[in-house]
């Protein structure tokens, strides 16, 4: 047991040690820095369960050693956090037997945001502080620049708590895209163009579905309020990304029409009504955003819900 035991601790250090000393030699390059822990991770895996079988004398004694002289707390880099995290997903009360087929899990929504901020680059540092604890897959600016800041296959952490439908955590399932834009005033032109550009990119890529193109005051209603009511949902609609009614002709809803239970579907946390109503009138209605449903607010419900779900 003690074998094993050092067995990971020094195969831990070793792959630590090299994170390190590659991310200080390519800080220019940090498309790299992303890709390069992610296949030694991959490595890691494959070899973890050969690495604590290995007997004791074929070990580095140098590696030994590095274990002895540590004294001082280890501060993690992200990657380094990564890693460390992969190796708890692996269940040291079940036998291993690894699998030779499988893959990157792939994002299945698409989570819009505004920044709330007044700048591309204000934003950005905001997401480089140790202390904001907050992240996006993409921030665009009003000049449609689209800037990248995670990989598509890392989780970021744009929603926090949130629900929709039955699902709990947002960020395992979702890209998040956040727009320069401080929540009152209308999208910027070429922003709203090179969005519609990246969100064909990912409804390819990933096979997302229409609707699962969604706000974040969608999935967090009582928290959030982005993107604001100026947010053109009816345009991002008409090309595939999220849902639109029938502005021309919205047919009456049955009798028994039951809204609370068609938000419900559609996906809204229906814990506190009113505010999933001011989110739904947010997105759909727009001229007037609060927590009273008009019998036109209905008609649109119902048309959404009789079209898509
Ligand atoms: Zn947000």
């Amino acid at each position: 047991m003690r074998m094993v035991k050092w067995g990971v601790g020094i195969f831990l250090v070793a792959f630590l040690g090299a994170c390190g000393s590659s991310q200080r030699a390519s800080q220019q390059k940090l498309a790299l820095v992303n890709i390069v822990p992610e296949a030694k991770m991959a490595l890691s895996m494959d070899t973890l369960k050969d690495t604590v079988l290995l007997p004791a004398d074929t070990l580095k004694i140098s590696a030994v050693t590095r274990i002895d002289s540590i004294d001082e707390p280890v501060v993690l880099t992200p990657e380094e956090k990564r890693l460390q995290e992969r190796l708890s997903g692996i269940n040291k009360t079940a036998d291993w037997a690894p699998a030779i087929h499988y893959d990157n899990r792939k994002p299945n929504f698409v989570i819009i945001h505004h920044t709330a901020q007044n700048s591309v680059a204000q934003t950005v540092r905001t997401f480089q502080l140790p202390h904001t604890k907050v992240s996006a897959h993409y921030v665009i600016g009003k000049n449609g620049q689209v800037i990248q800041m995670l990989n598509e296959f890392d989780r970021a952490w744009h929603a926090g708590k949130s629900k929709w439908g039955t699902i709990t955590d947002i960020n395992s399932v979702s890209i998040g895209i956040e727009l320069d834009n401080n929540g009152k005033e209308p999208f910027a032109e070429p922003q709203i163009e090179a969005l519609l550009v990246l969100l064909d990119t990912l409804k390819t890529k990933y096979n997302i579905p229409q609707t699962n193109f969604i706000g974040h005051s969608d999935i967090a209603p009582t928290r959030k309020d982005d993107p604001s009511s100026f947010f053109p949902w009816k345009k991002l609609a008409e090309r595939g990304f999220g849902i639109w009614y029938n502005e021309d002709f919205l047919p009456q809803p049955p009798a028994n029409f039951n809204p609370t239970d068609a938000l419900k579907i559609i996906g809204y946390d229906m814990t506190n009504p009113e505010a999933a109503i001011r989110a739904f009138k947010r997105r759909f209605v727009q001229t007037e955003v609060n927590s009273i449903l008009t019998p036109r607010d209905i008609a649109i419900l119902y048309d959404l819900y009789r079209k898509y779900y």
